[in-house]
């Protein structure tokens, strides 16, 4: 059975003035160890449907289940990384925020948690970094502090929302294949987002393409060869 099930999700923001319908009855799967890409246009509810994955938010319509039960909420094993580098603690060292996630997330006592922490920092390369406050981090290690504070508490499914958009062309390129390199490591399922065809190529084993808003699934393309991973809807 797939690990995560969309089916026939609608998904809503009520404001003061009116309703804005942000997806109309997705449907899709992601499998476990696949890399799934979200693919579509600014404003077709893609990060609208991570969070509902996420736990986040409730459709309207439909529903999302994981491991065959239906989502209530936010919960460790969906880990989300989000586009923004400002989602550090500010007042806590690189280590101490990989930790804390391990404390919070998975009830680890901080000293074995401190200790998990830098096996995963080192994963993302940042070893020497281990005692530095955010603020001296680039953008960039920003966001492999982020993925390494994700990929710590073992997720089985890993929520992207568009990591590498606010990086310069050529970090951007480094993430993704330093990404690859740790899903190659251990392979783990994840939904990234992204609006950049370049990027779903690159990462996805298959790709949702969803319409303009609000967002339906228009396509979902095979990238793999393979698939072996899930069947092609
Ligand atoms: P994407 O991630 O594909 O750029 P979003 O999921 O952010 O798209 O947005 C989908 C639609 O929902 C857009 O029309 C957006 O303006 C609207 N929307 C997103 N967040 C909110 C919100 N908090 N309140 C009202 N409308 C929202
Ligand atoms: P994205 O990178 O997903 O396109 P946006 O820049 O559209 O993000 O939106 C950034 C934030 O603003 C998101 O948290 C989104 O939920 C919120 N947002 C987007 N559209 C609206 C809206 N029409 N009303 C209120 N909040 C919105």
């Amino acid at each position: 059975a797939p690990l995560l099930e969309v089916r026939g999700v609608t998904l809503q923001y009520t404001t003061r003035e009116q309703r804005v319908t942000a997806t109309w009855r997705v449907d899709f799967d992601a499998w476990a160890g696949e890399r799934l890409v979200l693919l579509g246009p600014s404003g077709c509810g893609k990060s609208t449907l991570l969070k509902a994955v996420g736990g986040y938010l409730k459709p309207v319509e439909g529903e999302v289940q994981f491991r065959g039960k239906q989502v209530h909420g936010p919960g460790p094993d969906r880990g989300m990384v989000f586009q923004e580098f400002d989602q550090l603690l500010p007042w806590k060292t690189v280590k101490q925020n990989v930790a804390f996630a391990l404390q919070e997330g998975r009830g680890v006592p901080r000293r074995e948690a401190e200790e998990q922490a830098l096996h995963f920092i080192a994963k993302v390369k940042l070893s020497r970094f281990a005692d530095a406050y955010p603020h001296t981090l680039s953008g960039g290690m920003k966001q492999r502090v982020a993925i390494a504070r994700c990929l710590a508490t073992r997720p089985e499914l890993i929520l992207m929302d568009e990591p590498f958009a606010a990086l310069d062309a050529l970090t951007r390129q480094q993430m993704q294949d330093e990404l690859l390199e740790l899903w190659q490591e251990s392979p783990f399922a994840m939904l990234f987002v992204t609006h950049s065809i370049d990027e779903a190529v690159r990462l996805g084993h298959r790709v949702i393409l969803l319409s303009p808003h609000p967002g339906r699934v228009k396509e979902v393309l095979a990238l793999d060869g393979k698939g072996e991973l899930g069947p092609v809807q």
